[in-house]
């Protein structure tokens, strides 16, 4: 089987490199930042609350859930007027890496082994700075706590400095992922608290800390809205829905489901939910088979994971594909094949200047996948990315709505291997190891 890398033969060799120390956020651009995003909230209904924040001065560490850009103008507010470097993905600074350079952004590829960022972490926060980080690297799809990995307790275990948790709600129900271009009224609630010093941190193991950062963000956004009695009368509110809901619980079929409205449907067996003003859902005949959207989106992992488990899981499909090698642009590749399997994870092949490429991220090496709905940097459509070290491939796929299921996919497939990896190192330090003996 291959597994080498043969890179894209670029005319253009260059590529952006992440691994550069962040400047000191100039306080012009603290306060400016803080402006932009006073007046881009100005009006809106919204309250930040701190707790156990008393007397915190920085360095400290923000964990923060994603869910859409409002998180960022939220936690500027939150935290002015210290100086914040944020940790963003690189397509953030498409056009614009200077300005994001200047205002102290750490970029990264998403879901890649960047040491780097632990060093400019680092640095951040021995300049005495706050650093924002967003654990999960991804905006929520379905609103409730998305994979945080295990890496993230070592990076607080080893910085040792106070942990900040901020956890938003409001932001997913008013821009939900599956439709972020059609905002819906709702009000903004942030809570901003000291979960972790120093002290506790040093007597810490770093199962212990994950157990507590797993703890303070973990959310539910459909929960707080009932709880909340927050009620969303778009009458849009269900339109993109089946992005995240893809397979029917009434018939058991992929991706045929679509939406309209305030309904979801399958067009399979014609079976049609309402989702009601208070983020609940209610078959119009029939059992309502999951009436909290969430209780649908975790019952299909379970269903890609028994799918895994019976060893039948398997994907491949013709995508176009978009590369960000650096800062200025996207580079066409044309199309290209991909496969994604629990053997080799992700394969994409294709050609570009007379020359074939391959990429391949094994299992281990992507732990999460990077999915965009309705993606607005290339082309309005839905896609995922397979970024490397030093590039990212934006993938186009043909068949309809599967990235949702892509995502399941790789992080099962991910802490699977990662069990089976931790098993086989837990054996090799016992006398015998029940693997070898086989
Ligand atoms: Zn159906």
């Amino acid at each position: 089987m291959q597994t080498k890398n043969i890179d894209v033969n670029y005319k253009n060799k260059k590529r952006y490199k992440t691994a550069k120390l962040p400047i000191r956020q100039p306080m012009f651009f603290t306060w400016l930042i803080w402006m932009l995003s006073f007046f881009a909230l100005l009006g809106k209904k919204k309250r930040i609350e701190k707790i156990d924040m008393e007397g915190l001065k920085p360095p400290y560490m923000i964990l923060s859930n994603h869910m859409c850009f409002l998180d960022f103008e939220l936690a500027a507010l939150a935290t002015y007027p210290h100086r914040i470097n944020n940790v963003v993905n690189i397509d953030g600074y498409l056009h614009r890496a200077w300005l994001m350079e200047w205002i102290g952004c750490i970029a990264t590829r998403k879901f890649t082994s960047d040491f780097h960022l632990v060093k400019s972490i680092r640095t951040s926060l021995a300049r005495g700075d706050v650093l924002c980080m967003y654990p999960e690297a991804r905006y929520s799809p379905c609103g409730i706590t998305s994979y945080i990995p295990d890496s993230v307790g070592a990076l607080v275990k080893r910085n040792g400095a106070p942990v900040v948790a901020i956890v938003h709600h409001g932001n997913y129900l008013h821009a939900p992922f599956w439709n972020f271009r059609k905002k819906r009224k709702v009000p903004f609630y942030t809570t901003v608290k000291k979960i972790l010093t120093p002290e506790q941190i040093k007597d810490m193991s770093i199962e212990e800390i994950n157990t507590v950062l797993q703890r303070e963000l973990t959310y539910d956004e459909y929960a707080y809205q009932k709880e909340s009695g927050i009620l969303i009368k778009e009458k849009f509110r269900a339109e993109g829905l089946h992005k995240i809901l893809y397979r029917c619980p009434h018939c058991n079929t992929e991706f045929k489901m679509g939406s309209e409205g305030a309904d979801i449907f399958c067009t399979e067996c014609g079976k049609r939910w309402n989702m009601k003003e208070d983020g609940s859902l209610q078959a119009y005949e029939g059992a309502t088979e999951f009436s909290h959207i969430p209780d649908w989106f975790n019952w299909e992992r379970e269903q890609v994971e028994a799918e895994i488990e019976r060893g039948e899981y398997s994907y491949s499909d013709e995508v176009d594909v978009f590369s960000q090698p650096r800062c200025n642009g996207f580079v066409k590749l044309g199309k290209g094949k991909i496969r994604h399997n629990a053997e080799e994870g992700f394969v994409l092949e294709g050609e570009h200047n007379g020359e074939a490429y391959r990429i391949q991220r094994a299992p281990l090496q992507i732990n999460s996948l990077h999915v965009e709905y309705d993606y607005f940097r290339i082309r309005r459509a839905d896609c995922f990315d397979i970024s490397t070290e030093n590039d990212s491939f934006y993938c186009y796929p043909a068949k309809e709505n599967i990235v949702t299921k892509l995502a399941f996919a790789t992080e099962i497939i991910y802490l699977k291997k990662a069990e089976e990896k931790r098993h086989v190192c837990a054996s090799r330090c016992e006398s015998v190891c029940p693997c070898d003996s086989k």
